[in-house]
């Protein structure tokens, strides 16, 4: 039996995940948190809705992790998992992100390992099996481009929050789903494939696929390109990275290719900084990626709430980068500081604005 801890019980991957948890009979939740909803309907060992999760984890001692809590207030549970040798089953992109590298020093003092539930690294993790990096030529992250793919920059200039929560094939909740919108979704999921797999970011591709079929793709050294294909639907990743290295049984539907389209199209950086941005506050390193994540939440944040216009965003998070001296975190500590600091750097921009 396989105790899981599932934080981020009440959001769009945390429900799912508990759907597969209960059809799997090796499965168990053994604690469940979300930030301020209630648990409604959840029935675990051990609950919490708000306050410190490492307390909840220590007292749940979980066999993984599914860490599925919304922005970087995940960090502290991704290090506690890390730390420990316990499995992390990482939707939480925002904590891998923003303390990559203290993440990863954890994971080498633990002796632990991650296992990602976002679908394109899920997809790259299982084309990898494991491969040294020298083998890979590039990594090719695929994104559907959102709902806006293909305007203009004057197109965007005017659209609404309920036009950017309308994701043509992914269901999610909304601050990815503004992040989908706006490609920094692809932007986090770079640095995080960035740091997953230990491959530079001039080894890693963007490109859009619409349905959002392929889910990812690694091309190697000896020019094969091996992709993930499949519905778009989490259920798929949660339950790999739950059960990994088995394949459980899912109820996904199995693909019908002579129904699909494949097309693959390079995305517009130029009409959607938010990628290019990421990259550049990847490749810089230090405490640029903590900025780049924390400015970006609180720019969705205010588009959500009707205080930004949709192009604010990138102007928020590329003013505050500006602003950011990106020196490296030795520790927590420092990380939540430079995480702080970057919240207000944006946040005197939303004033201006
Ligand atoms: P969501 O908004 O639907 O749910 C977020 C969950 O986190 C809720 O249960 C909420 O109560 C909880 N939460 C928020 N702040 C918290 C805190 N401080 N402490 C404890 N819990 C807190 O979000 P989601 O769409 O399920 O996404 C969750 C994470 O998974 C995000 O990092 C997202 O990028 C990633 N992800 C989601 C999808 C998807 O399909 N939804 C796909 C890939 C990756
Ligand atoms: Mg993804």
């Amino acid at each position: 039996m396989k105790r899981v801890a599932l934080l981020g019980a009440t959001g769009s991957i945390g429900r799912q995940a508990i759907e597969i948890i209960e059809a799997h009979p090796g499965l168990e939740l053994c604690a469940a948190a979300s930030g301020s909803t209630p648990l409604d309907g959840i029935d675990a060992p051990l609950t919490q809705v708000g306050g410190d999760l490492t307390e909840l984890l220590d007292r749940a001692e979980p066999d993984v992790v599914l860490n599925a809590v919304v922005g970087f207030a995940g960090i502290h549970a991704t290090l506690w998992a890390l730390e420990r040798g316990v499995d992390l089953a990482l939707a939480n992109k925002e904590s891998l992100v923003a303390g990559g590298e203290l993440a990863l020093a954890a994971m080498r003092r633990g002796g632990g390992r991650m296992l990602p539930v976002d679908s394109e690294h899920s997809a790259l993790f299982q084309c990898l099996e494991s491969r040294s990096p020298e083998q890979v030529h590039s990594l090719v992250l695929t994104g559907s481009g959102g709902p806006f793919r293909g305007r203009t920059r004057d197109e965007l200039a005017g659209v609404t929050v309920d036009a950017a929560l309308a994701h043509p094939t992914w269901s999610m909740g909304p601050k990815i789903t503004v992040d989908s919108s706006t490609l920094a979704n692809k932007g986090l999921e770079l640095i995080e494939a960035h740091f997953l797999f230990d491959v530079p970011y001039e080894r890693i591709e963007v490109v859009l696929q619409p349905t959002s079929i392929v889910h990812s793709l690694v091309r190697f050294r000896d020019g094969a390109a091996l992709a993930h294909l499949g519905y778009p639907d989490m259920r798929a990743p949660i339950s790999y990275a739950l059960t990994y290295p088995e394949r459980a049984a899912t109820p996904l539907a199995p693909l019908d290719l002579a129904s699909l389209t494949l097309e693959f199209r390079a995305p517009d950086l130029e009409t959607f900084p938010m990628l290019a941005l990421a990259r550049d506050a990847g490749e810089r390193g230090g405490t640029y990626p903590c900025a780049y994540n924390a400015a970006n939440e609180v720019a969705v944040a205010a588009f959500l709430a009707g205080r930004l216009p949709f192009l604010g965003i990138a102007d928020v998070v590329a003013d505050a980068l500006a602003r950011t001296d990106g020196a490296p975190a030795r520790d927590l500590d420092d990380l939540v500081e430079a995480d702080r600091t970057a919240r207000a750097l944006a946040g005197e921009r939303l004033v201006v604005a």
